[in-house]
């Protein structure tokens, strides 16, 4: 896997660059073990947590701390790795690391770790990303998302999918190859339905990866109402901070469009539709486009009216909306006037009245539509997920049709698209796209 050649030694401090109780220097490679010896001025039982003073080239001791040594193809990278369980200060931490290189380790780049990993066949690309998933997850449930991708979840919907058509490619181009034994009608009717069971299988997948990247990149709710609803008012009670503009005056707010804050973990998005009415004014025009433009990827349409004048206002703004699309109707401005408009939360921005529920309705529709969000997955994932399955469809019209060749090659082409999610098929630069995302020390 690793093309032959063998990899240096490298070095990092594997824990964030703050002020701590306890941090981490981690080496991994050839050297790793008699490097860390060479400063630890000592033997390391490999799996032992052996006491040790850490000593630079000129034997000025750095700091005393834990050593932990693994011997490949045991550790997480596949490769000899040493980790220095030291105090957590980034000074001295840095200046092991320096030692480390005196001895002949380099510094490790971002992701390095786990790409060592990944290059080992100690995760597949899939695992790689789901580690830096976790590290960045921002609530329990998509750290558990994250933590099934790491277990192997996602890949192995993948991996079952392609080795069947990997199975199927065999029968085919042995019936290509050989034209004394052709593929007859009874074998096309059988290849034509295990394909059409594992488009299903990878549409389900689809969704489920689709789930997971919004899990990950976090759900766009939008606000969405006339001028003066009281939206910019709302966004603010909502994230508890005055960050949107609220202005007396209508069709004023043209700023706020990028505005976002995070309610029980969902991303908001203000959107006013100040601009959604018939202009001549040229900034206006512009903020129409936009806000088309952010309704057209909500997962999740707050629309408001006005508590005074509901019914109107709901109607008006009905027509504004993309059709298919999660809609929380609200009344704001409960305060000033009782309306009687059903399947609609009353609040006030002003009182705060309804707001709680709001919240939760909020959050409620979040859940629904994250499920439980089987894995985490990201958008590159999602690309290859729709060009398989497109692949994967046009096979299966070509089957059907007899066009044995035609539907043998889109069949490559779809089982190289699946490789390419769980690395068992990369071109460098896609790795290379991938691990620079990382952090150091990973
Ligand atoms: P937007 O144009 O939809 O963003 O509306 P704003 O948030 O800028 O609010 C327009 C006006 O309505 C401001 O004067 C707000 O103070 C007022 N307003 C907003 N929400 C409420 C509410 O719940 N009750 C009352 N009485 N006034 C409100
Ligand atoms: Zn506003």
């Amino acid at each position: 896997h690793t093309g032959g050649h063998a990899l240096d030694t490298i070095v990092a401090v594997a824990t964030a660059p703050v002020p701590a109780g306890v941090g981490i220097v981690r080496l991994s490679g050839p050297d790793a073990r008699s490097i860390a010896e060479t400063m630890c001025g000592r033997a390391l039982t490999l799996r032992n947590a052996t006491r040790v003073r850490v000593r630079d080239a000129q034997s000025q001791v750095l700091d005393d701390g834990i050593a932990l040594a693994f011997a490949a193809p045991a550790s997480f990278t596949g490769e000899d790795v040493v980790e220095l369980q030291l105090h957590g200060s980034p000074v001295v931490l840095d200046s092991v690391v320096d030692a480390a290189c005196t001895l002949g380790a380099r510094r490790a780049l971002p992701g390095e770790f786990s790409e060592r990993a990944f290059l080992h066949g100690k995760l597949d690309l899939t695992q790689a990303e789901a580690i830096a998933d976790l590290i960045e997850a921002r609530d329990a449930q998509t750290a558990r998302a994250a933590r099934r991708s790491l277990d192997g979840v996602f890949s192995k919907r993948i991996d079952d999918v392609a080795d069947e058509i990997l199975r199927i490619r065999v029968q085919m181009e042995a019936s290509i190859d050989f034209v004394d034994e052709p593929i007859d009608t009874d074998d096309i009717a059988r290849i034509e339905q295990r394909l059409s069971a594992l488009a299903t299988s990878l549409e389900s997948t689809l969704v489920e990866a689709r789930q997971g990247q919004k899990l990950r990149d976090g759900l766009h709710a939008t606000l969405v109402g006339a001028p003066n609803v009281g939206k910019s008012s709302l966004l603010n009670a909502l994230a508890g901070v005055d960050r949107a503009i609220v202005t007396e005056v209508a069709g004023t707010t043209r700023d706020v469009l990028k505005e976002t804050v995070r309610v029980g973990g969902i991303e908001l998005t203000l959107v006013d539709t100040a601009g959604l009415r018939a202009t001549d004014d040229a900034i206006e025009a512009e903020g129409m486009r936009r806000a088309r433009a952010a309704l057209g990827v909500a997962d999740l349409v707050i629309a408001v009216v006005d508590a005074q004048d509901p019914v109107l206002g709901r109607a008006r703004l009905q027509d504004e909306l993309p059709p298919a699309r999660s809609v929380i109707w609200v009344v704001n401005k409960g305060d000033l006037a009782r309306s009687d408009v059903t399947d609609a939360l009353v609040v006030s921005a002003r009182t705060g009245e309804g707001l709680a529920d709001l919240r939760d309705a909020i959050v409620e529709h979040a859940q629904r539509t994250m499920g439980e969000g089987a894995f985490t997955a990201r958008a590159r994932h999602v690309d290859a997920l729709t060009r398989a399955t497109q692949l994967l469809r046009n096979a299966i019209a070509e089957c059907g049709a007899g066009q044995i060749d035609l539907c043998a090659d889109d069949l490559r082409r779809c089982h190289d698209t699946l490789g390419e999610i769980t690395g068992r098929v990369t071109a460098d630069d896609l790795l290379g796209a991938v691990f620079s995302t990382f952090c150091i020390g990973k």
